[in-house]
């Protein structure tokens, strides 16, 4: 298709290569990627999501699509890599306690939108990440243990199929694809709106608390305890870090091996302290502390970059001596061991296919240290979640058995030319190989 025609299709704007806008257009936040896509399409309409999906299928490449690119591990060559920035609205309802995103929408703007309501999403560690790619994949949340995964949220989206249709997927209508889009990722068909409810909570007592290091494996057994007995109401989370020499950072701890203890509770803080102290007690002295009463849209909780990740059923003393080792001796600079559980793990009817809901702790390391990941093995379950997860190989590992079997057929009946591959891809379980990609176009 020549440039020209290219363009004629679309309201957005069309980037090729060689073109000023390209190089910045294709470009993820994952340095690893390097796309080059043939076009590079900003949406700025439904239609547009629509006519890049059928242009890509009737010229046979690739098709993919991005947000922010914070969640963007597979490189689209000689593809249409659709661009969905521009659609960005975040509407509220109060009365319904439901929130309606575009495709392009990132957390800030449901903070935003939500707060004067005193209501919250259940979004992640940053407010930069795109709303739909963190949901569709999941979306753990420091509000997770109270109200469940973001996916567990949804109530609706509207999504265009890999056949060109345009359709609303919810609890009544297009169940089988309502239930493998809250968690199954970018496989189903590409998201053009998403409803999902917001929760009420205002303010919460959330931060940091850093301890000395030199007794981990001892203070980690010590958390693990503990946490079998905090409430829904308490997320935390407990690292080992190599503190930056840096003077950005607190002189109490500058350039220390410390143990960091995160959490958020959704409730007032002389209630939080007195669960937390414990815990404190046991990891003490604190050497600085970072929490405060905040409202939920302000807090800050940070996240891990993860090269290992893993989830564990428990974490066995050898576990722990074992992450406290790598740490000491300096092959590994963080560690994050994470308590899941609470609302994550008592899904409601229907819920989607999200995570492994009965593992109540990650595990993740922020380097690749094989003596580490040797000892780990026994214990750990080998299983993932999607959005924590930069190796698209190990997408089956995000799935129990069963919802991996439901989500491939699933896949059959919505994708079965597998055209919504680049990424984490869940392949159909029926695959059509003589008929071609592009003859399963609508023609409109
Ligand atoms: C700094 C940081 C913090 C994070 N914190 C958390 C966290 O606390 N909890 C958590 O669960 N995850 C977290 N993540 C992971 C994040 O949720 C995933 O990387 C997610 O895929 C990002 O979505 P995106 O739209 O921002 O990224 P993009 O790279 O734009 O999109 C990622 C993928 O999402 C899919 N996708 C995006 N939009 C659509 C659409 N409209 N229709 C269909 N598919 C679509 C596509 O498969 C696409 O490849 C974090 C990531 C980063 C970089």
């Amino acid at each position: 298709m020549n440039p020209q025609a290219l363009r004629q299709r679309f309201a957005g704007q069309v980037h090729l290569p060689g073109e000023p806008g390209y190089d910045e257009n294709r470009r993820s936040l994952n340095p690893a990627v390097d796309a080059r896509p043939a076009a590079v399409v900003e949406a700025a309409s439904a239609t547009d999501v629509r006519t890049a999906l059928v242009t890509a299928r009737a010229l046979q490449v690739p098709f993919s699509v991005q947000a922010t690119g914070h969640g963007t591990h597979a490189a689209n060559d000689g593809g249409i890599l659709l661009r969905t920035s521009g659609l960005a609205a975040a509407l509220v309802d109060p009365d319904r306690r439901i929130a309606r995103v575009g495709p392009g929408t990132r957390w800030r703007a449901v903070l935003v939108a939500a707060a004067p309501f005193g209501l919250a999403p259940l979004s992640g560690s940053s407010p930069d990440v795109g709303v739909t790619g963190y949901t569709l994949g999941g979306g753990v949340g420091w509000l997770g243990r109270r109200y469940g995964f973001a996916a567990d949220s949804v109530v609706r989206a509207e999504v265009v199929t890999a056949d060109g249709r345009v359709v609303t997927a919810s609890a009544d209508r297009h169940p089988d694809l309502f239930w493998a889009l809250r968690g199954g990722g970018g496989n189903f068909g590409v998201v053009t709106a998403l409803e999902f409810r917001l929760h009420p909570v205002a303010r919460v007592f959330a931060g940091a608390a850093y301890f000395a290091a030199d007794r981990a494996a001892e203070t980690l057994a010590w958390y693990r305890d503990w946490a079998a007995t905090a409430p829904d109401e308490l997320s935390t989370a407990a690292l080992l870090r190599r503190m930056p020499d840096s003077p950005d950072v607190p002189e109490a701890v500058r350039g220390r091996r410390v143990l960091m203890i995160k959490s958020m509770y959704a409730g007032d803080a002389d209630q939080a302290r007195c669960l937390l102290r414990p815990l404190w007690n046991a990891a003490g002295p604190v050497l600085h502390e970072e929490l405060a009463t905040t409202r939920y849209a302000d807090a800050a909780m940070g996240g891990t970059a993860a090269r290992y990740l893993n989830l564990f059923p428990a974490l066995p003393d050898p576990v722990l001596r074992a992450l406290a080792g790598a740490h000491e001796d300096g092959l590994a600079s963080t560690v994050e061991i994470r308590h899941w559980g609470g609302a994550m793990a008592a899904p409601a009817a229907g819920a989607g296919p999200v995570g492994h809901r009965d593992m109540p702790f990650s595990v993740i390391v922020d380097a690749l240290v094989p003596a580490l990941e040797a000892a780990l093995r026994p214990y750990g379950s080998g299983g993932s979640f999607l959005n924590f997860l930069a190796d698209p190989g190990r997408t089956a590992s995000a799935y129990t058995p069963e919802n991996l079997r439901r989500l491939r057929s699933v896949k059959a009946a919505y994708d079965p030319d597998n055209v919504f591959q680049v990424g984490h891809n869940i392949t159909p379980n029926v695959i059509t190989p003589d008929v071609h990609p592009a003859a399963r176009v609508a023609a409109r």
